[in-house]
């Protein structure tokens, strides 16, 4: 099984990342956290990524490339993956169906958990502070949520032309996203 999740900040994705993984038995990989985990552990990744995190702007394109094919690779010989937080950009998009292509890696669905923008907002302030993140400020949190909209958004079209876009109502309870979710892929839609 190869998975990817596409949501917006606040949507629930890491949360619902695990309960699908765990019901597949594959493994998550979050850019978000994998990028945490290098800012803090001081690594020369971690030094460049860092100011883009604490802006809440999008890592540029080739730093996230070998950060994910590396992470990927290994979670496949496991038996799958679901990638959480990438693609974000048409770019990396592009790069990642023709790396797949490449790789005869196919990609069995995109999951996009939707919730409404005032909802997110609430959520991301309500909790802001809560995991100590660079870029819980409310400004940074406006932010996030822009780029989703401008950048991350069109990447729905295009999954959705290719068939494979699974989109699911993110302002249910937890378990009923993570039901949803798990009937739509068995069910191939
Ligand atoms: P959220 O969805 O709440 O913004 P994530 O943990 O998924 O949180 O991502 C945190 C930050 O990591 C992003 O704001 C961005 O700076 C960086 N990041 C994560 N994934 C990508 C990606 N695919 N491309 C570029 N930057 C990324």
């Amino acid at each position: 099984m190869r998975l990817l999740l596409i949501a917006p900040p606040g949507a629930g994705k890491g949360t619902q990342a695990k309960a699908v993984s765990a019901h597949y038995g594959i493994d998550t990989i979050s850019t978000g956290e994998l990028l945490r985990r290098e800012v803090a552990a001081g690594t020369r990744l971690g030094l460049s990524v860092r100011e883009y995190l604490d802006r809440g702007d999008l890592v540029p394109d080739p730093l996230m490339r070998d950060l994910v094919t590396a992470a990927v690779q290994e979670a496949d010989r496991r038996g799958g993956f679901l990638l959480d937080g990438y693609p974000r950009t048409l770019a990396q998009a592009e790069e990642g169906r023709r790396w797949a292509r490449e790789q005869a890696m196919p990609v069995d669905a995109a999951i996009y958990l939707e919730v409404s923008p005032p909802e997110l907002l609430r959520r991301l302030l309500g909790r802001s502070g809560a995991e100590g993140r660079s870029d819980d400020r409310e400004a940074t949190i406006r932010h996030r949520l822009e780029v989703f909209e401008t950048t991350t958004r069109p990447l729905l079209d295009l999954y959705r032309e290719l068939g494979i876009l699974l989109t699911v109502d993110g302002e249910q309870s937890v378990e009923a996203v993570t039901a949803d979710i798990l009937a739509g892929l068995s069910s191939g839609s």
